[in-house]
């Protein structure tokens, strides 16, 4: 199947009310990585007020606590059913920290108060004392096929999650917190739902973690038969290794 006929829809879901953690790249990342192989990519935003526009990959960055309370107070049943709906026919989603902390049951805020999530996830999160800041590089769980079996990443967050019974972790925590600083789990999958803790340029950083997002968008709408040719990733990559060895993982 050649690539010029090919195209997705990127839905970036409260790109304003939850903007702070400059997650916004990610969108940019995964446009052209699309276009660089001549795959049509229409980037579309829903916030509190806007309908959500049916896509093949829905992206949400990270926010404060007051904004993630406004989200919840404001999240419609309408919405959260066609979220699980899409959820259900495989879209691609990829959650960053506050978004994931919401797709969960609920999240403890950092004055105690609780912030319902959309229940999606197996997962609860509670807000702990001392923030988790820095690098991060994660293991990804062997479950997603990645041509490089590590990422490279920047966590920011005081929420702790935990994982319940029927969800399995992105990765498992080489260098930084995760998900709670404790377990060594970072993230969550669930269907093609892929939430972490990394902020910033996570897809710019990770370009195979962009294609596979990519690729899992196209063979859901188009069928197995997708092939993503190859880009030159010279430059991504000697940025990632330098991390690498600059972490000594
Ligand atoms: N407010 C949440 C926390 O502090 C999420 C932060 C974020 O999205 N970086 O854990």
């Amino acid at each position: 199947m050649n690539n010029e006929k090919l195209s997705l829809d990127i839905t970036f879901l409260f790109p304003n009310t939850m903007s702070t953690y400059g997650d916004s790249g990610n969108i940019l990342a995964l446009k052209k990585r699309c276009e660089w192989r001549g795959v049509e990519a229409f980037i579309h935003y829903s916030d509190i007020y806007d309908s959500i526009y049916s896509s093949d990959i829905y992206f949400w960055g990270g926010g404060q606590d007051i904004a993630q309370e406004i989200v919840s107070n404001n999240f419609s049943q309408q919405k959260i059913d066609f979220l699980n709906n899409e959820v259900e026919k495989s879209k691609v989603v990829l959650l960053i920290c506050g978004s994931y902390q919401l797709m969960g049951k609920y999240y403890i805020d950092s004055n105690n108060k609780k912030i319902t999530g959309i229940g999606i996830l197996d997962v609860y999160t509670q807000s702990s004392p001392k923030r988790m800041i820095g690098n991060t590089v994660i293991e990804i769980n062997t479950k997603i096929k990645l041509k490089i079996k590590k990422i490279i990443g920047f966590e920011n967050h005081s929420g702790q999650t935990f994982l319940g019974k029927n969800i399995e972790p992105f990765g498992y925590v080489k260098l930084g917190f995760g998900n709670n600083g404790f377990d060594k789990t970072e993230g969550a999958l669930f269907k093609n739902i892929i939430a972490c803790y990394q902020h910033g340029p996570l897809l710019p950083k990770n370009p195979h973690l962009t294609d596979y997002i990519i690729l899992k968008a196209l063979e859901n709408k188009y069928g197995l038969s997708v092939n993503l040719q190859e880009l030159d990733d010279s430059l991504e990559l000697k940025a990632f290794n330098t991390l690498l060895n600059r972490f000594k993982i």
